[in-house]
Protein backbone atom coordinates (compact mmCIF):
# COMPACT_ATOMS: atom_id res chain seq x y z
CA UNK A 1 0.00 0.00 0.00
CA UNK A 2 1.04 3.37 -1.09
CA UNK A 3 1.91 5.70 2.34
CA UNK A 4 -0.59 8.43 2.56
CA UNK A 5 2.11 11.17 4.35
CA UNK A 6 4.69 12.36 2.56
CA UNK A 7 6.80 14.55 5.29
CA UNK A 8 9.66 16.86 4.54
CA UNK A 9 12.11 19.62 6.41
CA UNK A 10 11.34 22.44 4.62
CA UNK A 11 15.09 24.21 5.68
CA UNK A 12 18.15 22.86 6.16
CA UNK A 13 19.35 21.14 9.40
CA UNK A 14 20.59 24.19 10.75
CA UNK A 15 17.03 26.37 9.46
CA UNK A 16 14.16 27.14 11.24
CA UNK A 17 11.91 23.89 12.28
CA UNK A 18 9.06 23.15 9.83
CA UNK A 19 8.54 19.82 8.55
CA UNK A 20 5.86 19.77 5.86
CA UNK A 21 3.65 16.51 5.14
CA UNK A 22 1.91 16.10 1.87
CA UNK A 23 -1.06 13.96 1.30
CA UNK A 24 -1.10 11.58 -1.35
CA UNK A 25 -3.88 12.29 -4.04
CA UNK A 26 -5.64 15.15 -1.81
CA UNK A 27 -4.94 18.98 -2.15
CA UNK A 28 -4.15 19.21 1.42
CA UNK A 29 -0.57 18.80 3.58
CA UNK A 30 -0.10 20.12 7.37
CA UNK A 31 2.55 21.43 8.91
CA UNK A 32 4.57 20.81 12.01
CA UNK A 33 5.92 24.63 13.14
CA UNK A 34 5.75 27.62 11.29
CA UNK A 35 9.53 29.01 11.50
CA UNK A 36 10.80 30.75 7.87
CA UNK A 37 8.65 28.67 5.08
CA UNK A 38 9.95 31.05 2.08
CA UNK A 39 11.73 27.48 0.88
CA UNK A 40 7.96 26.40 0.46
CA UNK A 41 5.90 27.47 -2.93
CA UNK A 42 2.96 29.25 -2.44
CA UNK A 43 1.21 26.23 -4.15
CA UNK A 44 2.11 24.24 -0.96
CA UNK A 45 1.69 26.68 1.44
CA UNK A 46 -2.25 27.12 0.25
CA UNK A 47 -2.51 23.48 0.28
CA UNK A 48 -2.10 23.92 4.45
CA UNK A 49 -5.59 22.89 6.25
CA UNK A 50 -3.48 22.58 9.67
CA UNK A 51 -0.44 24.04 11.20
CA UNK A 52 0.60 22.48 14.71
CA UNK A 53 3.08 24.71 16.49
CA UNK A 54 5.40 23.20 19.00
CA UNK A 55 5.55 27.03 21.10
CA UNK A 56 6.10 30.50 19.70
CA UNK A 57 10.14 31.01 19.88
CA UNK A 58 10.13 33.04 16.96
CA UNK A 59 12.12 30.33 14.90
CA UNK A 60 9.16 28.74 15.33
CA UNK A 61 6.16 31.00 14.62
CA UNK A 62 8.05 33.42 12.18
CA UNK A 63 6.61 31.62 9.46
CA UNK A 64 2.47 33.36 10.32
CA UNK A 65 2.88 36.16 8.52
CA UNK A 66 4.01 34.45 5.38
CA UNK A 67 0.94 32.12 5.75
CA UNK A 68 -1.42 35.05 6.64
CA UNK A 69 0.07 37.17 3.72
CA UNK A 70 -0.74 34.31 0.91
CA UNK A 71 -3.99 33.30 2.16
CA UNK A 72 -5.78 37.20 2.61
CA UNK A 73 -8.00 37.55 -0.19
CA UNK A 74 -8.96 33.27 -0.44
CA UNK A 75 -11.43 31.38 0.97
CA UNK A 76 -10.07 29.67 3.28
CA UNK A 77 -9.80 27.52 6.81
CA UNK A 78 -6.83 27.28 8.21
CA UNK A 79 -6.48 25.56 12.14
CA UNK A 80 -3.92 26.58 14.00
CA UNK A 81 -2.82 24.27 17.01
CA UNK A 82 -0.88 25.46 19.67
CA UNK A 83 0.39 25.72 23.17
CA UNK A 84 -0.79 27.41 26.32
CA UNK A 85 -1.28 31.02 25.26
CA UNK A 86 -0.93 30.12 21.45
CA UNK A 87 -4.26 32.00 20.98
CA UNK A 88 -3.18 35.16 22.65
CA UNK A 89 0.22 34.95 20.33
CA UNK A 90 -2.13 34.54 17.34
CA UNK A 91 -4.21 37.74 18.25
CA UNK A 92 -1.57 39.43 18.23
CA UNK A 93 -0.14 38.65 15.27
CA UNK A 94 -3.11 39.64 13.51
CA UNK A 95 -3.59 42.72 15.20
CA UNK A 96 -0.38 43.91 13.80
CA UNK A 97 -2.21 44.85 10.96
CA UNK A 98 -4.79 47.35 9.65
CA UNK A 99 -7.57 45.80 8.66
CA UNK A 100 -10.01 48.55 7.52
CA UNK A 101 -10.64 47.26 4.30
CA UNK A 102 -11.87 44.00 5.33
CA UNK A 103 -15.57 44.47 4.73
CA UNK A 104 -14.41 44.54 0.55
CA UNK A 105 -13.32 41.17 0.83
CA UNK A 106 -15.90 38.77 -0.73
CA UNK A 107 -13.95 35.69 0.45
CA UNK A 108 -13.42 34.85 3.50
CA UNK A 109 -10.32 33.81 5.62
CA UNK A 110 -10.69 32.03 8.75
CA UNK A 111 -8.33 31.34 11.38
CA UNK A 112 -9.62 28.07 14.15
CA UNK A 113 -7.43 28.15 16.91
CA UNK A 114 -6.80 25.51 19.32
CA UNK A 115 -4.54 25.95 22.71
CA UNK A 116 -3.52 23.59 25.49
CA UNK A 117 -4.59 24.87 28.49
CA UNK A 118 -2.77 21.68 30.07
CA UNK A 119 -2.56 18.40 29.13
CA UNK A 120 -6.00 17.21 29.53
CA UNK A 121 -7.80 20.58 28.48
CA UNK A 122 -7.91 22.59 25.25
CA UNK A 123 -10.21 25.76 24.73
CA UNK A 124 -10.41 27.56 21.06
CA UNK A 125 -11.16 30.72 19.31
CA UNK A 126 -12.01 31.75 15.95
CA UNK A 127 -10.68 34.87 14.01
CA UNK A 128 -12.26 35.80 10.68
CA UNK A 129 -11.00 38.60 8.21
CA UNK A 130 -14.33 40.01 7.23
CA UNK A 131 -14.61 40.81 11.41
CA UNK A 132 -11.06 42.12 10.85
CA UNK A 133 -10.05 38.81 12.78
CA UNK A 134 -11.81 40.06 15.84
CA UNK A 135 -11.55 37.23 18.12
CA UNK A 136 -14.42 34.72 18.61
CA UNK A 137 -14.17 32.84 21.55
CA UNK A 138 -15.21 29.01 21.06
CA UNK A 139 -15.25 27.69 24.43
CA UNK A 140 -13.69 24.55 26.12
CA UNK A 141 -13.47 21.20 25.75
CA UNK A 142 -11.88 18.11 27.47
CA UNK A 143 -8.78 16.03 25.73
CA UNK A 144 -8.90 12.76 25.65
CA UNK A 145 -5.21 10.95 25.64
CA UNK A 146 -3.94 14.48 23.73
CA UNK A 147 -5.91 14.30 20.89
CA UNK A 148 -6.25 17.51 19.28
CA UNK A 149 -7.57 16.29 15.64
CA UNK A 150 -9.76 13.40 15.20
CA UNK A 151 -10.78 12.54 11.44
CA UNK A 152 -11.45 8.74 9.91
CA UNK A 153 -8.11 8.70 7.87
CA UNK A 154 -5.84 10.76 10.36
CA UNK A 155 -5.27 11.61 13.83
CA UNK A 156 -3.12 14.24 15.54
CA UNK A 157 -2.14 13.76 18.94
CA UNK A 158 -0.09 16.31 21.31
CA UNK A 159 2.06 15.81 24.29
CA UNK A 160 2.97 18.45 26.28
CA UNK A 161 7.11 18.90 27.21
CA UNK A 162 9.08 21.22 29.17
CA UNK A 163 11.76 23.64 27.45
CA UNK A 164 11.59 26.17 29.85
CA UNK A 165 8.48 26.93 28.55
CA UNK A 166 5.06 24.18 27.92
CA UNK A 167 6.04 22.82 24.42
CA UNK A 168 4.00 20.25 22.27
CA UNK A 169 5.48 17.26 20.73
CA UNK A 170 3.08 15.89 18.18
CA UNK A 171 2.60 12.50 16.60
CA UNK A 172 -0.07 12.19 13.36
CA UNK A 173 -1.26 8.71 12.87
CA UNK A 174 -3.00 7.36 9.91
CA UNK A 175 -5.82 4.19 11.95
CA UNK A 176 -5.01 0.37 10.73
CA UNK A 177 -6.16 -0.39 7.32
CA UNK A 178 -8.65 -3.50 7.56
CA UNK A 179 -8.84 -5.14 4.53
CA UNK A 180 -11.68 -7.43 4.01
CA UNK A 181 -11.08 -10.72 1.33
CA UNK A 182 -13.96 -10.83 -1.04
CA UNK A 183 -13.40 -14.35 -1.71
CA UNK A 184 -13.40 -15.72 1.06
CA UNK A 185 -16.54 -13.76 2.44
CA UNK A 186 -18.06 -16.44 -0.94
CA UNK A 187 -16.11 -19.13 0.09
CA UNK A 188 -18.00 -18.88 3.88
CA UNK A 189 -21.10 -18.15 2.04
CA UNK A 190 -21.26 -14.40 3.45
CA UNK A 191 -22.57 -11.52 1.43
CA UNK A 192 -21.32 -7.78 1.91
CA UNK A 193 -23.67 -5.65 3.66
CA UNK A 194 -23.61 -3.28 6.52
CA UNK A 195 -22.68 -6.07 9.17
CA UNK A 196 -19.00 -5.52 7.23
CA UNK A 197 -18.99 -2.11 8.90
CA UNK A 198 -20.10 -3.41 12.31
CA UNK A 199 -17.37 -5.54 12.06
CA UNK A 200 -14.69 -3.31 10.94
CA UNK A 201 -16.13 -0.98 14.07
CA UNK A 202 -15.76 -3.59 16.15
CA UNK A 203 -11.84 -4.37 14.86
CA UNK A 204 -10.79 -0.74 15.54
CA UNK A 205 -12.24 -0.45 19.13
CA UNK A 206 -10.41 -3.86 19.85
CA UNK A 207 -13.53 -5.68 21.24
CA UNK A 208 -13.48 -9.28 22.42
CA UNK A 209 -12.86 -12.02 20.85
CA UNK A 210 -16.15 -13.47 22.04
CA UNK A 211 -18.55 -10.46 20.84
CA UNK A 212 -21.30 -12.09 19.23
CA UNK A 213 -21.05 -10.10 15.36
CA UNK A 214 -24.15 -10.55 12.98
CA UNK A 215 -22.99 -11.83 9.66
CA UNK A 216 -24.80 -11.41 5.94
CA UNK A 217 -25.72 -15.21 4.66
CA UNK A 218 -25.71 -15.64 0.59
CA UNK A 219 -29.04 -17.81 1.57
CA UNK A 220 -30.47 -15.08 2.72
CA UNK A 221 -30.72 -13.74 6.44
CA UNK A 222 -28.30 -13.61 9.05
CA UNK A 223 -26.41 -15.64 12.13
CA UNK A 224 -23.99 -14.45 14.98
CA UNK A 225 -20.36 -15.54 15.02
CA UNK A 226 -17.81 -14.65 17.09
CA UNK A 227 -15.21 -11.51 16.24
CA UNK A 228 -12.33 -13.17 16.97
CA UNK A 229 -13.45 -16.15 14.02
CA UNK A 230 -14.29 -13.65 11.77
CA UNK A 231 -11.10 -11.28 12.12
CA UNK A 232 -9.09 -14.62 11.69
CA UNK A 233 -10.57 -15.83 8.91
CA UNK A 234 -11.97 -12.66 6.60
CA UNK A 235 -9.67 -9.70 7.31
CA UNK A 236 -5.88 -8.27 7.06
CA UNK A 237 -5.22 -5.65 9.46
CA UNK A 238 -2.01 -3.87 8.23
CA UNK A 239 -0.63 -0.75 10.70
CA UNK A 240 -1.22 2.66 9.39
CA UNK A 241 1.64 5.57 9.15
CA UNK A 242 3.08 6.82 11.71
CA UNK A 243 4.69 10.77 12.13
CA UNK A 244 6.12 12.03 14.76
CA UNK A 245 7.86 15.57 15.53
CA UNK A 246 9.63 16.82 18.74
CA UNK A 247 11.00 20.17 18.73
CA UNK A 248 12.78 21.65 21.21
CA UNK A 249 13.17 19.77 24.46
CA UNK A 250 15.07 19.20 27.66
CA UNK A 251 16.09 15.58 28.29
CA UNK A 252 14.36 15.40 31.53
CA UNK A 253 12.84 12.20 32.65
CA UNK A 254 9.00 13.39 32.30
CA UNK A 255 9.74 14.77 28.87
CA UNK A 256 12.11 11.75 27.83
CA UNK A 257 8.99 9.02 29.26
CA UNK A 258 6.82 11.21 27.10
CA UNK A 259 8.69 11.63 23.66
CA UNK A 260 9.11 7.73 23.93
CA UNK A 261 5.51 7.68 24.59
CA UNK A 262 4.21 9.44 22.00
CA UNK A 263 6.79 8.58 18.98
CA UNK A 264 6.48 4.58 19.84
CA UNK A 265 6.39 2.47 16.42
CA UNK A 266 6.99 5.76 14.53
CA UNK A 267 7.80 5.53 10.88
CA UNK A 268 9.78 8.69 10.84
CA UNK A 269 10.53 10.57 14.04
CA UNK A 270 11.81 14.44 13.47
CA UNK A 271 13.38 15.52 16.70
CA UNK A 272 15.80 18.16 17.37
CA UNK A 273 19.47 17.51 17.99
CA UNK A 274 20.24 20.95 18.95
CA UNK A 275 24.09 19.99 20.28
CA UNK A 276 26.64 17.95 19.74
CA UNK A 277 26.78 14.78 21.91
CA UNK A 278 29.80 16.00 23.72
CA UNK A 279 28.11 19.38 24.74
CA UNK A 280 25.45 18.05 26.44
CA UNK A 281 25.95 20.64 29.95
CA UNK A 282 24.85 23.53 27.14
CA UNK A 283 22.34 21.19 25.64
CA UNK A 284 20.72 21.18 29.45
CA UNK A 285 21.41 24.71 30.20
CA UNK A 286 19.35 25.69 27.19
CA UNK A 287 16.70 23.05 27.82
CA UNK A 288 17.83 21.20 24.04
CA UNK A 289 18.35 17.78 23.17
CA UNK A 290 21.99 16.74 22.35
CA UNK A 291 22.43 14.45 19.21
CA UNK A 292 23.26 11.22 21.38
CA UNK A 293 19.77 11.89 23.34
CA UNK A 294 18.01 12.28 19.99
CA UNK A 295 19.18 9.10 18.49
CA UNK A 296 18.53 7.19 21.91
CA UNK A 297 15.25 8.12 22.07
CA UNK A 298 14.38 7.65 18.41
CA UNK A 299 15.90 3.86 19.70
CA UNK A 300 13.93 3.81 22.44
CA UNK A 301 10.63 4.40 20.84
CA UNK A 302 11.32 2.15 18.00
CA UNK A 303 11.03 4.47 15.81
CA UNK A 304 12.05 3.09 11.93
CA UNK A 305 13.39 6.25 11.27
CA UNK A 306 14.64 9.13 12.61
CA UNK A 307 15.49 12.79 11.06
CA UNK A 308 17.47 14.87 13.10
CA UNK A 309 17.19 18.70 12.48
CA UNK A 310 17.29 22.23 14.49
CA UNK A 311 21.54 21.89 14.60
CA UNK A 312 22.52 24.79 16.16
CA UNK A 313 24.76 27.42 13.96
CA UNK A 314 27.79 26.66 15.98
CA UNK A 315 28.20 23.12 14.18
CA UNK A 316 28.20 24.65 10.84
CA UNK A 317 30.29 22.15 8.40
CA UNK A 318 30.29 19.31 11.12
CA UNK A 319 26.52 17.99 9.86
CA UNK A 320 27.93 14.82 8.61
CA UNK A 321 29.44 14.57 12.35
CA UNK A 322 26.45 15.06 14.02
CA UNK A 323 24.06 13.08 12.09
CA UNK A 324 26.55 10.38 12.56
CA UNK A 325 26.22 10.66 16.34
CA UNK A 326 22.31 10.64 15.98
CA UNK A 327 22.62 7.37 14.19
CA UNK A 328 25.44 5.76 16.12
CA UNK A 329 23.15 6.32 19.24
CA UNK A 330 19.32 5.32 17.32
CA UNK A 331 21.87 2.10 16.71
CA UNK A 332 22.30 1.76 19.86
CA UNK A 333 26.59 1.79 19.88
CA UNK A 334 28.14 3.17 22.77
CA UNK A 335 29.36 7.12 22.75
CA UNK A 336 32.55 7.42 22.10
CA UNK A 337 34.63 8.59 24.73
ZN1 LIG B 1 13.80 25.99 18.91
Amino acid sequence: MRPKFYPSLVNDRFGDPVVFVDFLLERRAILFDLGDIHALPARSVLRVSDVFVSHTHIDHFAGFDRLLRLSVGRDRLIRLYGPPRFIANVEAKLAAYTWNLAETFVDDLVFEVVELEDAENCRAARFRLTRRFAREDLGSRKLRDGVLLDEPSLSVRAAMLEHRTPCLAFALQEPEHINVWKNRLDERGFVTGPWLAELKAAIFERKPDDTPMRVGLASGGERALPLGELRRDLVTITAGQKIAYVADAAFSPPNRRAIVDLARDADTLFIEAAFAAQDAEIAAGRAHLTTAQAGELARLANAVRVIPFHFSPRYAGEEACMLREVEDAFAGKPELA
